[in-house]
Parts: C-alpha cells; structure tokens; sequence
C-alpha cells in the first residue's frame, strides 16, 4: 500500500499500539474486565472535560453524542437558541429541528468567532425565559475557528438557560472546564485529538442537566442517557459496545497522559502555529479571524490562482499526502490541515514539504524552503521555551 500522511481534521493517524489493541481478544461485556475498562476510561476523560460529573461512552459516532444531548435534554416545541460558526454548528441545530425544538440562530460571520457580548445581549432580552436552551461550538472544524468557550459560559450564566457543547475536534487539545464554567452537556469523540480511531463517543452532564433529563418527555431509546447512567454504575453500557474501539481508546488515553495536560494543548498549539506560518509564507490567507484560531485544524485560502481541489488532489496523489477541503459554502475554497492524532515534527515539515512540491507542479512560482523555514521556526520557538 502506497505509504500515506493522513492530515485530515479527523479521522487522525493513530499510533501502532493504539491499531495493536483492536487486535485483542473480545470480552465478556457484562463482565469484571470491562467493568475495569470503563471505569478507567471514565478516569481518563474526566481531566480532560474538566468535570466531576459522570461521562458516559456510547457506541456512536460524535453525532451519536450530539444526538444524545439533544434527545434527551429537550421537549418538542421547546425554544432554543444557535449560535454556530459554521457547519457543524448548524448541524446541531438541525438535529434539535429534527427533534422538534424551535431553533432561533444567532448568527456569526464564517471564520469568526461567537461573539459572547451578542450571546448575553440576545439572552438578556429574553426577560420572559422562554428560551430553555443554548447550542455552542467548542472548535468548528469547518472553519478552523475555536470559540472562547469561558466567555461564553459566562454570558449564558446569568439567564440560567442549559447549555449543550459540541467539543467533537476540540477536547483534549485545549484547556477545557466544564464544572468552572458551567456548561451542562458536553460533547466529543475518539477520533479526534484523542487519536483513537472513530466510533465511541462521549457525553458528560451535569446535574441540573440530569434534573432536565428526568422531565424531558422527548422520544429516545437507544441513546437513552439516564439509562446509559444507570448500566454505567453497574460498568456497563445498556447495549453491546464496540469493544475493539473501547480498547483502542484506552491505550491513546494512556499515551495521552503520558505527558502532562499542558504539553498536549501546547503541541496542539504549537502545530497550528507552524502551519499557519508556513501557509503564509506560501501566499495562502488564513481563514480564521486572528482572534479566533483553532488549535486542531488550520483553514486556508490558496493563493490566487491555484484551485484547492486541485492542490489537494495533486498532494494526495502524487505526494501521498491528505488534507481536506472546505465544507458548505466553502466547498472548493480552502484547504484544512489537522494538527491531531498521532503526528510528529518530521510528519508536519513533511507534509509542507509536499505542498511546495504540488504548489511548483501546478504551475507557481515556487517559493522552495519559505513554508518548510516558517514551520521550522515556529516549532523551535516551542522548543526554546521548554515544550516539547
Ligand atoms: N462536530 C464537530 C465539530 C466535528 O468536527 C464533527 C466531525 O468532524 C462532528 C461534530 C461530527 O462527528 P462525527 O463525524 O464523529 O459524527
């Protein structure tokens, strides 16, 4: 198999001991080894939600979680208020449409961040409380946009409505404290910066989000997540788990905490910086807003006159090396480069290496070195200042 570098925002490379685990043996899941498993899967996630409250593992998809959320924190009818920066936080309004919520969307300009002074403004009009609800963005994966998660919280607070977070593409990369800032559903996946491979997703409440969930009358059976609760506590799942992926989740979260919290959000951190600058360096324009960047996905516009569908196939396919393209409106416009998974200095340099070469072959003026150097010095800067 022709040998390939998977940059993509998720799926992400993932470690050979991590690909090794979903080798193993499958075992009784009403029995004391996946009891264990549980509960110590359930240790390892909760520093990164920043909670104490239960997280929960379902045999899903990340949409499987958000689907979760939705389905069991709502009535139909129920008003609720978006504000997505993009796709996938559409996408979740579309779900509590789909579920019966009336959705109000509180809009944000692509490649900008959710404005947390229009979030409380909008909520403080809102003198009757007739809004129950509240559905935000951690990181857009779309865009490459990561959201001011803290301020957020803050302006959510003071009118009390519950709040649902999509951190599909961002837990795990970045500081994130559900319990300080008082968020009530939180949602992410395996496939992302856990660098497990996709197919579990988890979901953590907290407790006035389980007093929601015990009057919401809303249809939901297989991610019933107070019964999902309730076979946690006996260390189970109501239904038979993908094991394999369970497996593989436990080992990328032991190779996770093999290095402090920090120095995995400043890996994260110093990545992005390096592909932003390298993209620059090579007449690209950043797509986020520069208060407003991700951590776990670059989004970039080419230069003028090169096509990004191009790029990318002309870097997938003569060069092995895979990026995504844009999503929506921004189809055919940019290019995103992931900074998660199992991926190292040599792979990133690698890889912009690459995108020199495809950049030369479609016909610029090949600027060798420019991208492959601002990388570089980015990178040596984190190791300067002690991060590895
Ligand atoms: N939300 C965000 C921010 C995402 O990036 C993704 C996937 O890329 C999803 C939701 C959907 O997750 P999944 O594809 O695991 O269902």
């Amino acid at each position: 198999m022709k040998k390939t570098l998977l940059l993509l925002p998720g799926p992400v490379p993932v470690a050979q001991p991590v690909l090794e685990a979903m080798a193993w043996p499958m075992i009784n899941h009403r029995g004391r080894e996946f009891a264990d498993l549980l509960a110590r899967l359930e240790r390892q996630m909760k520093p990164l939600f920043g909670t104490e409250n239960d997280v929960l593992f379902l045999g899903s998809s990340g949409t499987g979680g958000l689907e979760a959320a939705v389905a069991n924190l709502f009535d139909p009818g129920d008003r609720l208020l978006s504000m997505p920066v993009g796709v996938f936080g559409k996408r979740l309004a579309t779900i509590a449409k789909t579920f019966g919520c009336e959705v109000e969307m509180l809009e944000t300009p692509l490649g900008a961040a959710a404005d947390p002074h229009a979030l409380a403004a909008r909520l403080a009009a809102d003198t009757e409380r007739r809004i129950k609800g509240v559905l935000l963005t951690h990181n857009e994966t779309s865009t490459g946009v990561q959201n001011e998660m803290a301020a957020l919280a803050e302006a959510v607070r003071a009118h009390g409505a519950l709040t649902v977070v999509d951190s599909v593409s961002g837990l795990g990369a970045s500081r994130f404290e559900m319990d300080a800032w008082g968020f009530d559903v939180v949602v992410t996946a395996s496939q992302k910066a856990l660098a497990a491979p996709p197919g579990v997703a988890m979901v953590a409440v907290s407790d006035r989000g389980w007093e929601a969930m015990a009057r919401a009358r809303i249809a939901r059976y297989y991610f019933d997540l107070p019964l999902t609760r309730e076979f946690a506590r006996k260390g189970q799942t109501p239904w038979t788990p993908p094991i394999s992926v369970f497996y593989a989740l436990g080992v990328a979260l032991s190779r996770y905490h093999a290095v402090s919290l920090e120095e995995n959000f400043a890996r994260h951190s110093a990545y992005a910086r390096a592909i932003r600058a390298a993209f620059e360096a090579l007449g690209f324009t950043i797509f986020s807003r520069s208060d407003a960047h991700s951590v776990t996905v670059v989004a970039a516009e080419p230069p003028a006159g090169v096509d990004a569908a191009t790029l990318l196939k002309t870097l997938r396919e003569s060069y092995g090396v895979v990026l995504s393209g844009g999503q929506g409106e921004l189809t055919g416009k940019i290019v995103r480069f992931g900074t998660m998974g199992d991926v190292s200095e040599n792979d990133l340099l690698g890889a912009i290496g690459a995108l020199e070469l495809a950049l030369a072959d479609l016909g610029g003026s090949p600027r060798f070195g420019a991208g492959v150097a601002a990388a570089a010095q980015a990178l040596t800067a984190r190791a300067a200042a002690g991060v590895r």
